[in-house]
C-alpha cells in the first residue's frame, strides 16, 4: 500500500465544521505540502452519510486518514457509536484510506490492516507509555498511534524513544506547546506520520504546527536520521525568533541540522527535568540549546560555574551550551553581542571602551550582562534605575556608580543604553526619556520590538549614532552559531529573517 514505504508521512489534519469548508480546504491545502490529509468527521455537522463520505474520499488529492473521534476519547462525535463504526468500515473500503480507531472502543472484527490503533490521554500523566506502545505492537493494527499532553518538552523526547524502539510504523506525540519538538522530530525518528495544521488557529490538537511552519520553518523536508537537533529553552517560547533566524543559517550553509523550540516552565527544577531527560538520550544528537527568560541563571547552575566563561560567572547567567559528548560547556553571547554592536558602530575595538561615560538605564538581567562587559572593558558606568536598591545593589558588585531615573537627564555621559522595555510593542510611543542629555553622542536601545524605537527616533533627530536592540539579537544568535559549528555565521541571512520576522514580512 502506497503508506508504507518508510517515508514520514506530513498529515495536514482538517477539523472543519461543514462539507464545503471541508471542500474548500481539501482543495487549497492540497498544493501546501502535505503528504496527507486527516478528515476529522467528529467536527462536520451533520456527520456525513455514507455516500457523502465516499465521494469525498475519491475526490480528495490526497491519501486520507479518516478519524470520527467520540466525545469519550476526546473528539466531538456525539452519535450511535453503530453509526460511527459503519462510517469507519465504509472508509476503510476506499483506495488510499486508513481510517483511526480508538484502541478503547475498538471491535473484533474491524478491517484493521487499513487501520490506525490509536490512544489519546489527556490526563497530562501518562504512566504506563512504554507499556501501551508494547501492547500495540503486537496488535493487528497496520499503524499504532500514541499521542498525550506533554507535562514539559521532556515528554516529547520519550515520545521519540517510542518511535526508536517501535518496530511498526507508528505515530508517537506529546500534545500542547511543551511537545512540539516531538512532532518536528519525529521525522528524524522514522515515524510514520507527524500532524499539521492548515493554519494557526485551526488545529485539530493543541501544540500542532501549520504546514507551513513544518515545511518552511522547520525545514521538514531535509530533517533525517542524521539531522543534528539544536533548540531553544525559554518560556513563554511561542513568539521566540530564535527557531527562524538559526533554521534560516542552517540552511544558508547547507547543514543537516534543525532547531525546535521546548518550552520549560519556570523554575530550576523543571529546567533540570528536561536537562537529565536529554542527556539521559545521547542518541538524539543534541548538539546545543539557547537559553532565554526566565531560565539563564537556572542554565549556568545546572552547567556549572567550572564549566562556563569566566564573565558569564560573573554576570550569573548564559544563554548558550554546547552538548559534546555528553558533557556541557556554557557561555553567554549577549554580552559580546552587545559589546560588539556597540564597537561596530562607533568604529573602535573593545578596549577603546575605558574611560568612556556610559549610562546604563535599567538593572535587570540584559542590563546586568551589559554593564559586567562595559566594567570589563574599563568604561566609566553609571547606572539608573527605578527601584534604587536594586540599581545600588548592581552597581556595588561592579564597582560603578548609581543613580535615580530624575538625575538621568543631567548625566555627563557620552554612551546611554536603554536595558528597560520602555518604549517596547506595544508601547512604542514611550520613551525613557523626553530629551536626550546633550553629552550623549551615542545611543544604544536593547529592544528589538520595534525596531527603532521613539527613543531611537529622537537619538537619530539630534544627530547621535544609534546601535538598534536588533544588531544586539543577530549578534548573539551569529556567536551561537559559530560556537556551535565552528563556521563563521551567515550574518546578512540571519539579519534579513529577524527583520522580516519583525516587520510581519515572514
Ligand atoms: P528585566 O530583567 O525584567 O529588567 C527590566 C528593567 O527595566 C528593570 O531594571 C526595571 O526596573 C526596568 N523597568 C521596567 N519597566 C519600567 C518602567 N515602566 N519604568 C522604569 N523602569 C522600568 O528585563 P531584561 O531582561 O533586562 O529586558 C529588558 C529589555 O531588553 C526587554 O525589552 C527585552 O526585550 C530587551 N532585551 C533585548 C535583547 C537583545 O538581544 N536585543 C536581549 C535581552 C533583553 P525595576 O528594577 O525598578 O523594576
Amino acid at each position: 500500500m502506497i503508506f508504507f514505504d518508510g517515508k514520514t508521512r506530513l498529515i495536514c489534519s482538517l477539523a472543519c465544521g461543514d462539507l464545503k469548508t471541508l471542500r474548500h480546504e481539501m482543495l487549497s491545502q492540497s498544493a501546501a505540502g502535505a503528504d496527507l490529509f486527516e478528515f476529522r468527521l467528529d467536527h462536520l455537522l451533520p456527520t456525513p452519510t455514507l455516500a457523502e463520505l465516499r465521494d469525498l474520499l475519491t475526490e480528495s488529492p490526497l491519501p486520507v486518514i479518516v478519524t470520527c473521534r467520540p466525545a469519550r476519547f476526546g473528539g466531538h462525535y456525539e452519535g450511535p457509536e453503530e453509526a460511527r463504526l459503519e462510517l469507519l468500515r465504509a472508509a476503510a473500503e476506499c483506495p488510499n484510506v486508513l481510517v483511526d480507531v480508538d484502541a478503547a472502543a475498538a471491535p473484533a472484527d474491524f478491517p484493521y490492516d487499513k487501520a490506525i490503533l490509536s490512544v489519546h490521554d489527556y490526563s497530562g500523566n501518562m504512566p504506563d507509555l512504554e507499556g501501551v506502545a508494547d501492547r500495540f505492537e503486537s496488535s493487528p493494527a497496520a499503524v499504532s498511534k500514541i499521542a498525550f499532553v506533554a507535562s514539559g518538552p521532556q515528554d516529547a523526547l520519550r515520545a521519540l524513544e517510542i518511535l526508536r524502539r517501535g518496530r511498526k510504523p507508528t505515530i508517537s506525540l506529546a500534545m500542547g506547546e511543551a511537545g512540539i519538538a516531538g512532532r518536528i522530530l519525529a521525522k528524524k525518528f522514522g515515524a510514520f506520520a507527524t500532524f499539521a495544521s492548515p493554519r494557526k488557529g485551526k488545529e485539530s490538537a493543541p501544540g500542532q504546527p501549520t504546514v507551513d511552519e513544518l515545511k518552511n520553518l522547520y525545514r521538514w523536508d531535509r530533517i533525517g536520521p542524521a539531522t543534528a537537533v539544536y533548540g531553544v529553552i525559554g518560556c513563554p517560547i511561542g513568539h521566540s525568533l530564535s527557531p527562524a533566524i538559526h533554521n534560516a543559517a542552517f540552511e544558508a550553509a547547507g547543514l543537516d541540522a534543525v532547531y525546535v523550540r521546548l518550552e520549560v516552565q519556570p523554575g530550576a527544577d523543571n529546567f533540570k527535568r528536561f536537562m537529565d531527560a536529554l542527556l539521559e538520550r545521547p542518541w538524539m544528537d543534541w548538539r546545543g540549546l539557547s537559553v532565554t527568560l526566565p531560565h539563564k541563571e537556572n542554565a549556568l547552575n545546572y552547567v556549572g560555574a567550572d564549566r562556563c566563561d569566566e564573565l558569564s560567572v560573573q554576570i550569573g547567567a548564559i544563554n548558550t551550551i554546547t552538548i559534546a559528548e555528553g558533557r556541557l560547556q556554557g557561555e553567554n553571547t549577549d554580552y559580546a553581542a552587545a559589546i560588539d554592536s556597540l564597537c561596530t558602530e562607533m568604529l573602535i575595538q573593545r578596549r577603546d571602551l575605558r574611560g568612556r561615560g556610559v549610562a546604563v538605564i535599567g538593572a535587570g538581567g540584559s542590563a546586568r550582562a551589559i554593564l559586567a562587559a562595559l566594567v570589563h572593558y574599563g568604561a566609566d558606568v553609571t547606572v539608573y534605575n527605578r527601584t534604587q536598591d536594586r540599581a545600588a545593589q548592581l552597581a556595588g558588585e561592579f564597582h560603578c556608580r548609581f543613580s535615580t531615573l530624575e538625575q538621568l537627564p543631567r548625566t555627563d555621559a557620552e554612551i546611554l543604553i536603554n536595558c528597560t522595555p520602555i518604549g517596547m510593542h506595544p508601547h512604542e510611543n514611550d520613551s525613557p526619556l523626553e530629551e536626550i542629555p546633550s553629552s550623549v553622542r551615542v545611543v544604544f536601545d536593547v529592544i528589538y520590538s520595534p525596531i527603532e524605537t521613539r527613543l531611537l527616533r529622537q537619538a537619530r533627530a539630534d544627530g547621535c549614532q544609534i546601535v538598534a536592540g536588533v544588531d544586539m539579537f543577530v549578534r548573539q544568535a551569529c556567536a551561537q552559531f559559530e560556537i556551535w559549528t565552528g563556521r563563521p555565521a551567515p550574518l546578512d541571512v540571519m539579519r534579513q529573517v529577524t527583520i522580516k520576522r519583525l516587520s510581519g514580512q515572514l
